[in-house]
């Protein structure tokens, strides 16, 4: 049995329940931000020269929005105005977290360099980290329906081949039916960028990208937010200081003699 064709319907406008709303401005606890800078000065007590370095965001599961700490992955070299992100890099760190541990961006430092806002490097390595960090900061925006030009609604076990010649899209269905919607997942997912400077400026964007599950589209977008600082109750103690000095020694690698390619990408 094969039923009207659901083209030939007037169709109402396609429905769209929202089910959720990716951040429109960014969260940071005070002892994160207090944490980046402290490693700016510390990368210019320790090396006797500031030079750029890339960390990690980091957040809760449960609070995925909210940076409340900054990791330190290896970095490869670091030069005055230039630092390197890789994907593997940011992989093995990943597996240094705990399980309710998510990365949610990325920051890095500009060292003394006056220059407040993102490269054309930083625009790459932003797509990186959403690219990383997109399947842990993902979550269901809405339910959309999909409208399909020429949707053919077939019945289990009483269609013939030919009906399947028919139409853009079928429906088999168990029972009769004379009319259906087809709503599909938009997931969305974010990172967070930062860029901050050895005076103390800090520049930041969004990144999002929003999949629709079953057609396919996808949307990426960047924008300025704003940032919010928020005390968690956590500050950097003394202790911590001297644990991030050990680790700016041995992740922050200054690279004083750079081969000319690498002088070129700056
Ligand atoms: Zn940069």
């Amino acid at each position: 049995m094969r039923f009207k064709d659901l083209s030939q319907i007037k169709r109402p406008k396609p429905l769209e329940i929202t089910l959720g709303n990716l951040p429109q401005h960014i969260l940071m606890a005070k002892y994160a931000k207090d944490k980046a800078f402290k490693i700016s000065e510390l990368v210019g007590v320790i090396f006797e020269k500031s030079y750029e370095w890339y960390g990690l965001t980091l957040g809760n599961k449960d609070q995925p929005e909210l940076i409340v700490d900054i990791g330190l992955p290896q970095n490869d070299f670091n030069l005055q105005d230039y630092t390197t992100l890789g994907s593997e890099r940011i992989a093995e760190f990943q597996e240094s977290l705990t399980e309710d541990v998510i990365i949610n961006g990325w920051i890095h430092s500009h060292g003394a360099l006056n220059y407040r806002h993102f490269s054309n490097t930083d625009e790459k390595n932003h797509l990186t980290v959403l690219d990383f960090v997109g399947s842990r900061t993902r979550k269901p925006l809405a339910k959309k329906e999909i409208a399909v030009q020429d949707l053919v609604l077939l019945e289990k076990d009483r269609f013939v081949e030919k009906d399947l010649e028919k139409g853009s899209v079928c429906l088999i269905t168990d029972g009769p039916i004379t009319e259906a919607k087809i709503m599909e997942t938009v997931y969305g997912s974010f990172c967070y960028s930062i860029v901050i400077g050895d005076e103390g400026w800090h520049e930041q964007q969004i990144h999002c990208r929003e999949r629709g599950i079953l057609s396919g589209y996808m949307t990426v977008r960047s924008q300025a937010g704003k940032i919010e600082f928020v005390d968690t109750g956590k500050s950097l103690s003394q202790v911590d200081i001297i644990a991030l000095s050990d680790d700016v020694k041995q992740k922050i690698k200054p690279h004083t003699d750079p081969p000319p390619e690498l002088i070129e990408r700056m």
